[in-house]
């Protein structure tokens, strides 16, 4: 079984520093009545479009399905399998989307990019095939995120932390 790459939106590729840092470009998405701006890099389209060849790419965002609809286009990215959060409400310590996330992955290896996990989502997979990595939602996803991304798993799908 391949990995996969849980991939949470806003913060990681959308950061929420405004103006955004460098090399960013301004979008605005409009659905229905409703509209937004975001703010994505281009690299980050091409770096998720290479890692789709270790790992199968899952939104983890609370955009839910219209990251499909409305932020998949502007990637690059096809139809991705989507996590659903039936229920927001913060947990204390730790982010709401992390049981969710348990229940989705089950035993499967994973690296999840999220801005708003912390050290209490990371222990809460204690498997080192299952990785929880900390996105600076200010920055947004940067080469060393997506180094780090790359070096989590060899080909084999063995963890290979050095
Ligand atoms: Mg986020």
């Amino acid at each position: 079984m391949r990995p996969l790459l849980l991939l949470d939106f806003d913060g990681p590729l959308n950061p929420h520093t405004k103006p955004p840092p460098p090399g960013y470009l301004r979008h605005e998405i409009a659905e229905g009545t409703k509209s937004w701006v975001v703010h994505l890099n281009p690299h980050h389209g091409v770096e998720l479009r290479a890692l789709a060849a270790t790992f199968d790419l899952v939104w983890a965002s609370s955009w839910e399905h219209g990251a499909n609809r409305l932020l998949s286009p502007l990637l690059g990215l096809p139809q991705l399998p989507t996590i659903l959060w039936p229920d927001r409400t913060p947990i204390p310590g730790r982010s709401w989307k992390t049981p969710y996330v348990a229940e989705w992955v089950g035993d499967r290896s994973f690296v999840w990019v999220d801005d708003g996990v912390g050290d209490a989502d990371v222990a809460y997979f204690p498997g080192a095939h299952q990785v929880v990595w900390p996105v600076d939602g200010r920055t947004g996803l940067t080469p060393d995120d997506f180094r780090a991304i790359r070096n989590s798993f060899a080909d084999n799908g063995d963890p290979a932390h050095s």
